[in-house]
């Protein structure tokens, strides 16, 4: 008996179909459209798991169920997701990079359970927000002794999924754990993509990196200190990824990746007092990319930001996989549930 899952983030859309014990059977990955319709976004989603079914030798009536974790703002009544910003903002989630210059825009919701459900000839269709899927993931796979963690993604974007006490933190429509738009800078120094300033996205996301270090070297200006540096950061093309591979070397490059740290410790002591989890499972691909510059640090300095039990501080081990694993566990319970 075999189910499938599905991913959809900003960059790409992954499926994969397996069985109850999360044996993969069949894989496929396509690139997100960036648009021009809502359709053109099913219409990638159905294609990329009828290839995940047809690598599995299946066909996709014969699944028995479907779990999709999504980006976006989710509304789990009508089956569709409403796009973030993130999407049309050319990122590369891959490696946490920023060729674009966020110029997102907007798209119609987009159906997904209908068209699935079709598909697949079975209405045991799960939509539910990709964070809460990892946390899933996270939970059944790795953790299934410990009721109370957090899987935090770093990535595009920033977000968390909540598992208290065994229950799963849905809130309404399914969107709570939005963390990455908690305000870590009151004076709102830089504006986040949701169309508020001082949020944790705005500095400490892939695609907003350059942005806070081009507002370093800005201070740096200002105070009379100069800026030397061989990141190009006058350039559009300066990556997230260019600055963590430059730490260590560079000098500004290492003073960045130390602010991001420090921006972190607020967000994640936020998030851990919030929640009071056992486990903290870090995913995304600023994190897996770089874990000692990035979880490391966290781990090293929270302390002094808490008020509850500290809590582990891991990166997160099915990695890439996470929101997939936890999709494949809801396509067979049905539900959203650990
Ligand atoms: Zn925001």
């Amino acid at each position: 008996m075999y189910a499938v899952a599905v991913d959809l983030g900003a960059t790409n859309v992954r499926a994969i179909v397996g069985d109850k014990n999360g044996t993969i059977v069949g894989r496929a990955r396509a690139e997100t459209p960036q648009g021009p319709t809502a359709a053109a976004i099913t219409q990638a989603v159905l294609d990329v798991v009828r290839d995940a079914c047809r690598d599995a030798a299946l066909n996709p009536s014969s699944v028995v169920g479907a779990g999709i974790g999504s980006m976006g703002a989710i509304d789990r009544a009508t089956g569709t997701v409403a796009i973030s910003s993130n999407l049309g903002a050319g990122t590369d989630a891959s490696t946490g990079s920023n060729p674009g210059s966020g110029t997102g825009f907007e798209l119609d919701p987009i159906p997904l359970v209908d068209p699935l459900a079709n598909l697949i000839e079975s209405d045991s269709v799960v939509l539910l927000n990709d964070t809460l899927a990892g946390a899933i993931g996270e939970h059944h796979h790795t953790y299934p002794d410990i009721d109370s963690s957090v899987y935090l993604t770093l990535s595009s974007g920033i977000g968390a999924g909540v598992i208290s006490n065994g229950i799963p933190l849905l809130g309404t429509d399914g969107n709570a754990g939005e963390v990455g738009h908690m305000t870590i800078d009151a004076a709102g120094r830089l504006p986040c993509g949701c169309g508020a300033a001082g949020h944790w996205e705005a500095y400490c996301s892939g695609n907003n990196i350059p942005a806070l270090a081009r507002l370093l070297s800005e201070a740096d200006k200002n105070d009379g200190t100069p800026v030397e540096t061989t990141l190009p950061l006058k350039s559009e093309s300066l990556t997230a990824k260019q600055i963590f591979e430059h730490a260590g070397s560079d000098l500004f490059a290492t003073r960045v990746v130390d602010r991001i740290a420090e921006l972190n410790v607020l967000g994640m002591g936020n998030l851990i007092n919030a929640y009071a989890p056992d486990v903290v499972s870090v995913g995304g691909a600023v994190a897996l990319n770089n874990p000692s510059l990035v979880i490391d640090p966290i781990c090293e300095r929270i302390e002094s930001q808490l008020v509850v039990h500290t809590p582990e501080i891991v990166c997160s081990d099915l990695g890439e996989q996470a929101v997939l694993y936890g999709a494949l566990r809801c396509a067979f319970t049905g539900k959203i549930e650990p």
